[in-house]
């Protein structure tokens, strides 16, 4: 035992164009990388088939979601394609304190509200090899309307550009090997020196 400690756990932040795959890399990484717990995220969007309140969203109305933007219950908020998203406070605070780290999947402008609240965030964004795999891949997994699927890949083309704004840019391709640079990306976080808990006697 080396005795060293984080101070706080570390806030992954993932993004990346509806479609990308982000769903199935988060799964797979939250089996695979000890001591990551997932955010799960408030939407006024209605569930999508299979989908579980308070596991992949916590699902409510609009003024329920506009009630807790008026508590201060979300750190961020935002508006994506005609619903409303956000990130519950409390969760996050609580399991980055007791050393807990974190992944979030949320879209662009969330992410750059959370790294001006939180520069030691990590953010990271998944993208296809293509834009036109992107669409191949929208068509193809059919649980929104033709008429969401073409507003997705339109924002979807807005959002490849947000890119250059994120720490971190890795390619699904194969899912494995984008999984396999994710848990590279936090295993080299995770052991970066100004993440340490200062000793307390120092000589
Ligand atoms: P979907 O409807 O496909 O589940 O999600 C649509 C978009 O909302 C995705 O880009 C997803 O990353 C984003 N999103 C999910 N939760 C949050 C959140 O709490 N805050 C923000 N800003 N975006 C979110």
């Amino acid at each position: 035992m080396h005795g060293l400690k984080r101070e706080r756990g570390i806030l992954f932040v993932i993004s990346g164009p509806s479609g990308v795959g982000k769903n199935s890399v988060l799964t797979q990484l939250l089996k695979e990388v000890p001591g990551l717990c997932y955010s799960v995220s408030a939407t006024t969007r209605p569930p999508r088939t299979g989908e579980v309140d308070g596991v992949n969203y916590f699902f409510m109305s609009k003024e329920e979601f506009l009630r807790k933007v008026g508590t201060g219950d979300f750190l961020e908020h935002e508006e994506y394609v005609g619903n409303l998203y956000g990130t519950p406070r409390g969760y996050v605070e609580e399991k980055l304190g007791e050393g807990y780290d974190i992944a979030m999947d949320i879209e662009c402008r969330g992410a750059a509200q959370i790294k001006r609240m939180m520069p030691e965030a990590v953010l990271i964004f998944l993208t296809p090899p293509s834009i036109e795999d992107l669409k191949a891949r929208l068509l193809g997994r059919s649980t929104d309307s033709p008429e969401v699927i073409e507003k997705r890949i339109r924002k979807a083309e807005v959002e490849m550009g947000e890119m250059y704004k994120y720490d971190y840019y890795v390619v699904n391709d194969e899912l494995e090997l984008a999984i396999e640079d994710i848990k590279k990306i936090m295993w080299a976080e995770r052991l970066k020196v100004a993440r340490l808990a200062k000793p307390s006697v120092t000589k």
